[in-house]
């Protein structure tokens, strides 16, 4: 579709909730090699509460479910990325603000909001190896698909290609921010579980903006 509506939106959490339960043990993986081993737990956990307060009533606007979704992940996630995912969706809420639908000019803007929030929360930039780089990288793609009159769908779908792209170049980096900084060189090498989660959000988008 060329829009996504707060129905759509909260079908892209649905789909993200049910991804995150599958990627659950590969996440752990990823987190216990260069972190503390929870990200599949901590981000299963909260996409658990997100969908569980989405069906309790599911907003109007996209902006109401990313308000609600964020607000969620603030307040069931303990580690970093539950600030900075809850963060990310939070500005994306004042993005949207009341509007019924998100085009993809529209959707460009959204995601800057909640990029540019990430890197505010984590003080982090790109290069450092975090989930920032993958969001920075696929909302840069939807951005200049968006500006060159690109539809929402192939927009997204650039969006996911990026990120994808982003996550296989980002392994022979060192990471500069988060737990993983403190392996210093023994960060090398390997997937950042943060931006692989990411990467599965962005995959959300593009394949819902395509049903
Ligand atoms: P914690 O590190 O508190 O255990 P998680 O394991 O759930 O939290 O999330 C780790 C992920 O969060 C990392 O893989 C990275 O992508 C992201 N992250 C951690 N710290 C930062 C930061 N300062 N800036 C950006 N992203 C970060
Ligand atoms: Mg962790
Ligand atoms: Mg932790």
């Amino acid at each position: 579709s060329e829009e996504l509506t707060g129905a759509d939106v909260a079908a892209v959490f649905h789909r993200y909730a049910k991804t995150v339960a599958e990627l659950k043990d590969l996440l752990t993986e990823l987190d216990t090699a260069v972190g503390d081993g929870d990200h599949g737990t901590n981000l299963d956990r909260g996409m658990r509460a997100a969908v569980e307060a989405l069906d309790a009533g599911t907003p109007g606007t996209p902006g109401a479910v990313f308000n609600l979704v964020g607000r969620r992940l603030v307040s069931t996630v303990g580690g970093a990325s539950g600030a900075l995912y809850g963060t990310a969706f939070l500005r994306a809420a004042g993005a949207a603000g009341d509007a019924t639908g998100l085009d993809a000019s529209r959707m460009a803007a959204v995601l800057r909001q909640a990029t540019d929030g990430i890197a505010a929360r984590g003080k982090c930039a790109a290069g450092d190896k975090t989930m920032y780089d993958v969001w920075s990288a696929a909302t840069e793609a939807v951005e200049s698909a968006a500006a060159g009159g690109t539809g929402l769908a192939a927009a997204l779908s650039a969006g996911a290609v990026a990120a994808a792209e982003t996550v296989r170049r980002m392994v022979p980096w060192q990471a500069r921010r988060g737990r993983a900084s403190y392996l210093g060189e023994r960060s090398v090498g390997h997937r950042d579980p943060g931006a692989v989660s990411s990467q599965a959000l962005f995959e959300c988008l593009a394949a819902q903006a395509a049903a």
